[in-house]
């Protein structure tokens, strides 16, 4: 016997029971956030303590299992992905499967209030696109939705983004009363400065203050009040999530309806959810979750963790099952957005 032993871990692909391939991930690295959008959050949330998180390091290792088992895109997200310790040392390690060519995309999805800081670093680890969320553009309507957040610091992130040369897609959740006079602003706006835009229905993720039914603006209505201002022709364009996209005849932009509740698009999900305590998620909307982090840590080789991924795969379901009416007082899951992973 010469040499190290031979590992025993796979690439084979992640093909789950309804034949769908699993190309990307989501990866929320912390359930911290400096904001505390009403939606998302309950004002006083408590957070996970510190040394229940996979390190940084542990984190690298179960992405690269993916990616070695297909994975093509990796979404990094939160929480806050930005305010976790560290951060950039994580996206540079990921971008070293751009160079090999193994992955397609390393992206992220931000509040923004850290891009000012971080844009350029993002860039040069191999990031080329990311989502940066913004409701609202009225400085106190954005104070009152986030409960913590700065507008100006948030465009200042965005200018930040596009000087470093990202790509910036601006996602905005769509809600009754707050901002559905607003849509028409935040089209101009996100198309005027070369961004595409997307709106997001709200789910009914984790127990907040507010009723969700009061914060439920279904996106067909939004849809066919904008074809009172503008021609909204249908685009194929796609970016590996869910959105369905139309392009805006007089602005030439991209905008994006995320639709979970009105049109359910779980029969083309390709992806899954890691949270920070290495817990795979195989559907946003449901409860069932497979743990990584204990096969993580039995052993150095990769072939516990490829033996629990294949395991869990073999149990993605179908789709999930949200609902939003004033019967169904209870989220369909209790877990917030914010652990999983937006
Ligand atoms: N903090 C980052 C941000 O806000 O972009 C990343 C995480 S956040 C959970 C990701 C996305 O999920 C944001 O665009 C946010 O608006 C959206 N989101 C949060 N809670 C939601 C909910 N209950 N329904 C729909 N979208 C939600
Ligand atoms: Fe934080 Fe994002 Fe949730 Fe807002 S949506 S509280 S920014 S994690």
């Amino acid at each position: 016997m010469t040499g190290e032993p031979a590992s025993s871990s796979t690439s084979a692909p992640l093909i789950d029971p309804f034949g769908r391939s699993i190309e990307y991930l989501r990866v929320s690295v912390t359930d911290r956030c400096d904001f505390r959008c009403v939606y998302c959050m309950s004002e006083h949330m408590t957070f996970l303590p510190k040394h229940d998180l996979l390190t940084l390091e542990e984190l690298d290792r179960l992405c690269s299992a993916f990616v070695r088992r297909g994975v093509r895109k990796l979404r990094i997200t939160g929480g806050e992905p930005l305010v976790r310790k560290n951060i950039i040392w994580l996206f540079n390690q990921l971008g070293r499967h751009l160079q090999t060519g193994t992955l397609d995309e390393l992206t992220l999805t931000t509040n923004g209030s850290q891009l000012v800081k971080h844009a350029r670093d993002l860039k040069a680890a191999g990031v080329e696109r990311i989502n940066l969320s913004i409701d609202t553009l009225v400085p106190e309507k954005f104070k009152a939705i986030t409960r913590w957040g700065d507008l100006s610091n948030v465009l200042r992130g965005m200018d930040a983004a596009q000087d470093a040369g990202l790509k910036v897609k601006i996602n905005a959740v769509a809600l009754k009363g707050f901002n559905e006079d607003e849509i028409v602003d935040l089209i101009h706006f996100a198309h005027g400065r070369g961004a595409d835009l997307t709106l997001i229905e709200t789910m009914p993720l984790g127990e907040i203050e507010e009723d969700r039914t009061d914060q439920y603006l279904p996106l067909s209505v939004v849809r066919a009040r904008l074809m009172d201002t503008f021609t909204l022709e249908d685009s194929a364009h796609r970016t590996g999530g869910p959105a369905r996209y139309v392009t805006i005849k007089e602005t030439g932009g991209r905008l994006g309806f995320i639709t979970p509740l009105t049109h359910n698009f779980c029969e083309s999900c390709n992806r899954v959810r890691l949270t920070c305590t290495g817990t795979l998620y195989m559907c946003l909307g449901q409860d069932d979750a497979a743990d990584l982090r204990k096969p993580l840590r039995d052993s150095a080789e990769d072939d516990l963790i490829d033996a629990a991924v294949t395991e869990a795969i073999s149990r993605k379901p179908k789709g999930h099952d949200f609902v939003i009416d004033r019967r169904s007082q209870k989220p369909a899951v209790a877990r917030h957005m914010s652990v999983t992973g937006g």
